[in-house]
């Protein structure tokens, strides 16, 4: 299992998650939305509406933005509802066209929930779907659509007879290091692939970065005359210190 963590700056702690928590239970959300995890937390660090989640989890990696000692905005039940003040928030990616990819993330989820089922030392009814918060939503869309009693019994599976990946892969205990730009500006993109330019960083910036991934190097720097973060890839691996 890769568990990437991405945490949200302190500084964000007063949007995305002000409450200090004692973790009781897990909600699923669907993202109804066909970004990649690293994307979702990137996107949910870097606006600042007041939503967030804990974890975005697609075909490859569970990347976590917030710790679970601190609540998120993810159960749309208001400022003291107990699936925003007690919840785990765990969202599937690629809801949105479903597919092999959706069915992948799922997966990897329902082997996460199995994991952290385990850790806390709680059973399957510890599992809630954001609708048990607020029905009107009907998340998470596709994971009802396919059965939910099938996504409970894909983690009792991985409670019981699958071995669950105990081995935590890429990052998960890597410190957040520090990319140093060089001499020339140096752009920012939303997409490892650099297709869309979403800023840049000035000569000599720093910032900090979360490492490597697919020979990009990820950053996160605070958007010039703002305090808002961004989070992107650059091309140039030669600032990552
Ligand atoms: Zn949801």
């Amino acid at each position: 299992m890769e568990i990437v963590k991405m945490l949200v700056p302190q500084s964000k702690y007063a949007i995305k998650c002000p409450y200090e928590m004692t973790p009781e239970f897990i909600i699923i959300h669907n993202t109804a939305n066909d970004a990649s995890a690293m994307n979702e937390i990137s996107y949910m660090i870097g606006n600042n509406n007041k939503v967030s989640f804990h974890c975005a989890i697609d075909d490859y990696r569970i990347v976590q933005g917030v710790p679970f000692n601190r609540n998120t905005w993810n159960a749309t039940d208001g400022g003291n509802g107990e699936g925003n003040r007690k919840g785990i928030s765990l969202e599937i990616c690629y809801s949105k066209s479903g597919g092999e990819r959706f069915k992948e993330a799922e997966r990897l989820t329902a082997e996460y929930t199995a994991y952290l089922l385990k850790q806390y030392g709680w059973g399957i009814d510890k599992v809630k779907k954001h609708s048990d918060f607020y029905p009107q939503k009907g998340c998470p869309h596709r994971t009802l659509e396919l059965g939910w009693d099938r996504f409970l019994n894909m983690v009792k599976s991985y409670m019981e007879d699958k071995p669950i990946d105990n081995n935590i892969e890429s990052g998960s205990d890597e410190p957040v290091r520090t990319y140093q730009n060089g001499s020339t500006s140096e752009n920012v993109y939303a997409d490892t692939n650099c297709t869309i330019k979403i800023g840049s960083l000035n000569p000599r910036e720093t910032c900090d970065c979360f490492g490597i991934f697919n020979d990009r190097a990820m950053v996160r720097y605070i958007v010039t005359g703002t305090s808002n973060y961004k989070i992107g890839f650059c091309k140039w691996l030669g600032g990552v210190k």
